[in-house]
């Protein structure tokens, strides 16, 4: 779903609506400074952002400028959980009329770029940590939300008990979705993209099969074939500093994004939403990124997602 985040953003004296491809609109603000956003904190993608700064990544990630606390009007506060993401709120109550949110001041992305096409791909096979599952199998909660979202998808989905209850729990809706989607077979899924014709977007909850996913990719670059080889040779140096980056090499990446940007003259690619990304449990000292996903192995499936996405642009280009 294609959010437009109430903004407008400054940056080389031009004036241009923000674009939010996916998350929670109250998640992000106009940054401080022309060419910065901000997005509400979480402290383990502080931590995130921390490391890849020191990282061989870093030509790969928004620029991180660092935390900003801002006093906002109580009733602008914003505690509603988007679908996947965590809730990430951190409050004082020095005021009784306002409160205090931190930031993640961030590079935005879109700064270097003249009315950008932009596309969201959710990279990795689950988009659910295992703490996730393990929490949801301690104590099931019933999500009437996620069954509404569920049967509006597929109104055969929900079994007989979930019927029953008219809920279905987190677990199992992430589990559901990930399977109507190309997240557990090709190791990514487009979660949105924006043309810069204006309003057309696209519901991609349901492009599942390499087909429809290469459809999908081939309308985002459709008359800007100079974007294609830049992309590829863009993945192909975010493939090969991934296998030397000490980060990806100790943090098992979930829920993070690639994000596409690209205009008549540019096109890149950053690797952004770090919010569920976490270091290795003690125990485990590196996983592979492209091994099968069993409960307890911590494996992402990260690489699966590149490798696949190389290969459909290298498709692409060729066809
Ligand atoms: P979720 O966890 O639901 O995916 P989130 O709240 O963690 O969402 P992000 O995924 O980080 O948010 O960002 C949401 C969207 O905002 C992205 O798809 C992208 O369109 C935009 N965005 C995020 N960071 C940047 C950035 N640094 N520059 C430009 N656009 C950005
Ligand atoms: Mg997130
Ligand atoms: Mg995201």
């Amino acid at each position: 779903i294609v959010q437009w985040t109430p903004f407008f953003q400054t940056y080389k004296k031009q004036r241009y609506p923000w674009i939010q491809l996916g998350g929670h609109q109250g998640n992000f603000r106009a940054g401080p400074t022309p060419g910065t956003i901000l997005k509400k904190l979480c402290p383990q993608e502080e931590a995130c952002f921390r490391l890849l700064m020191h990282d061989v990544l870093r030509p790969y990630v928004p620029e991180f400028k660092g935390v900003l606390e801002i006093r906002v009007p109580e009733q602008e506060r914003n505690s509603q959980e988007s679908e996947t993401g965590d809730k990430c709120v951190i409050a004082d109550d020095t005021n009784k009329n306002t409160i205090v949110e931190s930031y993640l001041q961030l590079q935005d992305l879109l700064g270097d770029f003249d009315s950008p096409c932009v596309m969201d791909c959710k990279v990795g096979v689950r988009t659910y940590l295992e703490s996730e599952l393990a929490k949801a199998k301690e104590r099931p909660k019933l999500r009437k939300d996620m069954y509404e979202k569920m049967i509006q998808v597929d109104p055969t989905a929900p079994n007989a008990e979930e019927r029953r209850l008219q809920g279905v729990t987190k677990p199992r809706y992430m589990v559901w979705r990930e399977t109507i989607s190309s997240t557990a077979t090709l190791g990514f899924r487009v979660e949105g993209i924006k043309f810069n014709n204006g309003g057309s977007t696209k519901d991609f909850k349901t492009t599942r099969t390499r087909e429809q996913v290469t459809e999908a990719l081939k309308r985002f670059v459709e008359n800007y074939s100079h974007a294609v080889p830049k992309y590829l040779q863009r993945l192909k140096a975010i493939r090969a500093t991934l296998k030397a980056s000490s980060f990806f090499t100790s943090h098992e990446i979930v829920g993070s994004s690639l994000l596409f940007v690209h205009d008549a003259n540019n096109a890149g690619i950053w690797m952004i939403d770090f919010a569920k990304s976490l270091p290795l449990p003690a125990n485990l000292k590196k996983i592979e990124h492209d091994a099968e996903w069993q409960v307890g192995n911590h494996e992402d499936g990260y690489l699966i997602g590149v490798n696949n996405l190389i290969d459909i642009f290298e498709d692409i280009k060729n066809s």
